[in-house]
């Protein structure tokens, strides 16, 4: 399942999702309103809802033909009941340490084996969720152990064979591959980015994040720069000022913490607080440089790069908070990565 919620991760639903249609068995998005949207790229492919649906949603899931996740006996007691003659087809969800969604574990049994049995209803997966696949092994695999024993039972209770078992994430499979089950959830893993850094090697960061230079000014030492002037010039700078702002989403976080954008392939530090629609950075170094020269902000520029987890660390976040928090302002352009990894060779 390639999950592209939240925009593909901050990295554009259409190019994604067209990338990645009829190479996939299902998307996953968080709601209704973003399984809409998902529904112009899915082709046949289903979409499964990764949240729990309102009330109110329900109709129209079944309606548009949605996969919902369902958390409790009453839950699809509302599902079935909106069948009309085809069964609803939904994946029933256990909790089994997240302590978000689904059927606590000890009740599972008992619940799923009702569910099993109701009409209106084909129970078309069971799955769970891993709230510690990146730093705690020793929870993980007693997890998944549980869980797959729990699937064993409810295969005895009624389980359809062919149900799509899924509960990794893609810390989850990437580390614990042989406990997968026949489905995985990939999320960040499928934008080239590793949850755990060990693994990064294996996977190539698909976006890059840019900006230009829309000025560069030379300052005097003694010269405050930005809000607070936290940071004022110890001797005569070279100044640039880039299009990009915590509205665009670059952490205001990242004031003062040492954070750096990269242009000609050199590292340039972030001075002062960012702004809401401008950062400054020190470009002494880079004496001819001018207006409309390109910045990397996130990605690899020559030899340097900026990896979304240094960005996150830096901000106090994770890189799944880095690439959402991407706005709406910055324009997703779609490339060819064949052009561009040989470019990248050159
Ligand atoms: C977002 C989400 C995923 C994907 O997680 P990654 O860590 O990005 O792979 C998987 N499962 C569920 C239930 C999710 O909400």
């Amino acid at each position: 399942m390639a999950v592209v919620k939240a925009n593909a991760y901050g990295h554009g639903l259409a190019p994604v999702m067209d990338a990645l249609a009829g190479r996939v068995k299902m998307f996953g998005v968080a709601n209704l309103a973003e399984a809409r949207e998902a529904a112009h790229h899915a082709g046949k492919t289903p979409i499964f809802l990764l949240g729990a649906a309102l009330p109110s949603e329900r109709a129209h899931i079944v309606d548009e033909g949605f996969v919902p996740a369902v958390s409790s006996f009453e839950e699809a007691v509302a599902f079935s009941k909106l069948s009309t003659g085809a069964k609803v087809r939904v994946h029933f969800v256990v909790d089994t340490g997240m302590g978000r969604m689904g059927v606590c574990e000890s009740d599972a049994l008992a619940v799923a084996e009702r569910v099993f049995a109701m009409p209106g209803i084909e129970v078309a997966g069971v799955c769970s969720h891993l709230p510690v696949a990146d730093d705690d092994d020793v929870f993980t695999r007693a997890q998944l152990t549980r869980f797959h024993t729990l699937v064993t039972a409810m295969r005895e209770r009624g389980l359809p064979a062919d149900a799509l078992i899924h509960i990794e994430n893609s810390a989850g499979f990437i580390a614990f591959p042989e406990q997968a089950g026949a489905l995985v959830r990939a999320g960040l893993a499928i934008y080239g980015v590793a949850p755990r850094a060990e693994f990064q090697s294996k996977l190539r960061p698909a976006l890059t994040w840019k900006t230009r230079v829309l000025l560069v000014r030379d300052f005097i030492a003694g010269r405050g720069v930005s809000y607070g002037r936290t940071f004022t010039t110890p001797a005569p700078m070279r100044i640039a000022t880039l299009a990009v702002g915590y509205a665009d989403g670059y952490p205001r976080q990242l004031s003062g913490r040492g954070a750096s954008v990269l242009i000609r392939g050199q590292r340039c530090a972030v001075l002062g607080r960012v702004t809401m629609d401008q950062i400054m950075v020190d470009v002494t170094a880079l004496p001819d440089i001018a207006p409309g020269e390109e910045a990397v902000l996130l990605g690899k520029q020559g030899d340097e790069k900026i990896p979304a987890t240094d960005l996150a660390e830096r901000a106090g976040t994770i890189a799944w908070d880095i690439f959402t928090g991407i706005g709406t302002r910055v324009a997703r352009v779609p490339f060819d990565s064949a052009v561009s990894s040989a470019q990248d060779s050159q």
